[in-house]
């Protein structure tokens, strides 16, 4: 009997638990694990036609965290006698060169449903099968798997919670898989390579990545305004290591040892500090973390320590991600079309260079927004809260192209996701997954949820001083009082970029 040589390729999955394409190669008697990083995915990339805006497409945040998760999977796989085989190139011209070398007869992976990576599949699917290798792929992203769902894609609904109510009824999600016993690499393995360094990929993987000493990009590579030259990207506490193995230990340490399930949906709106989410979405989206094994420690929580209202939230959350997933699956590239789903061309978005870089700089004049955008930049995670009051500022108040917000996102986020960063952006910009027009009133939300000004005071130091009413709407202050406090509008802190409540009366 001829012995099968199998290669895995690593994509976001990175990790060994619930990775079916992994158990799939486990099959062969030879197995290559190979990850390859994609010039396309560290560019700068051009958006949208003639109303078109640069963003450069991996952040430094998410670069980086990107890196320690490669490492992590190559220190498991060496663990276990295997190893990782890492390449800087397009997948459709390595992977068929790594197959040839070691003979493999196929190729394991797991597929998306948006665009880009769909592309980029159909490429190494046709290079594939010109050197007669099968590919084969598996769906492993999400809590329910499509082949479970209870409609067929095209009948999916547009509306959360009727997905919601349907999956709950009708859907079960599958037990994670056991990690496989990794069969030996072939005699003739490639060449390992070498994992790159955060600075190597300026030179390696394209001209277009900054080097990591220089500030934020500007999204439209203009001078870097003064708050992105205060928070540049080397100044920034790493929040989040990237792996499998702090995946596990964040699951392990938000779960069991903080015991923060209990009460997750009370504290899920917070907006300072570690543990008032479960701040899984980095490692959930880099795929170190696999939704289904979360959910098991969740039930296995629900066993052993208390089941309640907080406990069903997080699946309820979890649920969402799924559901932008099966969106982006149905609709396609309208998804992330300025009319969205919805095909709303009523809506007349605007183009403004210098408003933007204000929202992007977090010095808009509004604290909540600016608070939001500091900390977006500064760490590459923002709370769900915040984000929600910033993409509204920009898509509502401001009525700037919501795209361009999103794609500043997609460079910046640590955790970002292509269907759940541009589903949550069209939902809120009102073309998406809702029918109702969806605007956040910014003050409101920061006085109910940031009722001591912690968030802004942390964010803008230069507020510190002010009672929290007025931290929130320094606007309100009269000369005499800014004098009092030390903080003079449009010297120590911008005037507000607009009138807020103005903007709100054209929305209605
Ligand atoms: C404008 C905007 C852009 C966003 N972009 C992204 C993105 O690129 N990637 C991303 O993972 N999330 C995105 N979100 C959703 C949400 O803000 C983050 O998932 C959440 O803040 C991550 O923190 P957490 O892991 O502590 O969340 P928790 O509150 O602990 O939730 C648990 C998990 O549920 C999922 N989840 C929660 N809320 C949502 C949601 N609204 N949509 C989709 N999944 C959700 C996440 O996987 C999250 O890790 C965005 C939200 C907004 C308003």
């Amino acid at each position: 009997m001829s012995s099968h040589t199998a290669l895995v390729w690593f994509r976001r999955d990175l990790r060994l638990h619930d990775n079916e394409a992994l158990v799939d190669a486990c099959g062969a008697d030879r197995v290559v694990p190979v990850y390859c990083f994609d010039p396309r995915d560290y560019c700068q990339q051009s958006y949208g036609g003639p109303d078109s805006f640069d963003v450069r497409k991996t952040g430094l945040h998410r670069l980086r965290f990107r890196l320690e998760s490669v490492a992590d999977l190559r220190s498991s796989l060496r663990d276990r006698g295997s190893d990782l085989v890492v390449r800087i190139g397009r997948p459709e011209a390595v992977l068929p060169d790594v197959a040839t070398a070691v003979g493999a007869d196929s190729v394991s992976m797991h597929t998306w449903p948006t665009p880009e990576e769909r592309q980029v599949e159909s490429a190494v699917q046709q290079a594939l099968d010109d050197v007669g290798v099968e590919p084969r792929r598996f769906w492993g992203h999400t809590l329910t798997h499509p082949d479970d769902l209870p409609m067929d894609l095209g009948a999916l609904p547009d509306t959360y919670t009727t997905f919601r109510k349907a999956v709950e009824n009708d859907a079960s999600i599958r037990e994670p898989l056991h990690t496989p016993e990794l069969p030996a690499l072939p005699d003739s393995v490639p060449e390992p390579g070498e994992i790159p360094a955060l600075s190597d990929l300026d030179e390696d993987v394209s001209n277009a990545v900054q080097a990591e000493d220089e500030p934020l990009a500007s999204p439209n590579n203009e001078q870097a305004t003064p708050s992105e030259q205060a928070t540049p990207s080397e100044q920034a506490i790493p929040l989040f290591e990237g792996g499998e193995t702090a995946g596990r230990e964040r699951v392990e340490s938000y779960i069991w040892e903080g015991d923060h399930l209990r009460e997750y949906k009370e504290t899920r709106n917070g907006l300072v500090g570690r543990d008032y989410s479960s701040k899984f979405s980095p490692w959930l989206n880099e795929g170190c973390l696999s939704p289904r094994y979360v959910q098991s420690e969740v039930e296995r929580y629900e066993d052993v320590r208390v089941s309640n209202d907080s406990t069903y939230w997080l699946t309820f959350e979890l649920r969402w991600r799924d559901f932008f997933q099966f969106q982006t699956a149905k609709h396609g590239g309208e998804f992330f079309q300025r009319s969205g789903i919805r095909n709303r061309t009523d809506i007349d978005w605007r183009d403004d260079d210098a408003q933007f870089d204000r929202w992007a700089a977090g010095e808009t004049g509004i604290p909540f927004v600016d608070a939001a955008m500091r900390e977006l930049n500064a760490t590459g995670y923002v709370s769900n809260r915040a984000r929600q009051n910033a993409a509204s500022f920009l898509a509502n108040n401001l009525r700037l192209d919501w795209r361009r917000g999103a794609a500043y996102f997609e460079t910046q986020l640590v955790d970002y996701d292509p269907a759940s960063n541009y589903g949550n952006w069209a939902y809120i910009a009102g073309v998406g997954n809702d029918s109702r027009d969806r605007y956040f009133d910014i003050v409101a939300q920061a006085r109910r949820y940031d009722a001591d000004a912690e968030f802004v005071t942390h964010w803008l130091p230069e507020l510190a001083d002010l009672p929290p009413e007025y931290a929130h709407e320094p606007w309100t202050l009269t000369d005499a009082e800014q004098a009092d406090y030390g903080v003079q509008l449009g010297i120590d802190y911008p005037e507000p970029m607009v009138d807020l409540d103005a903007s709100y009366e054209k929305l209605d």
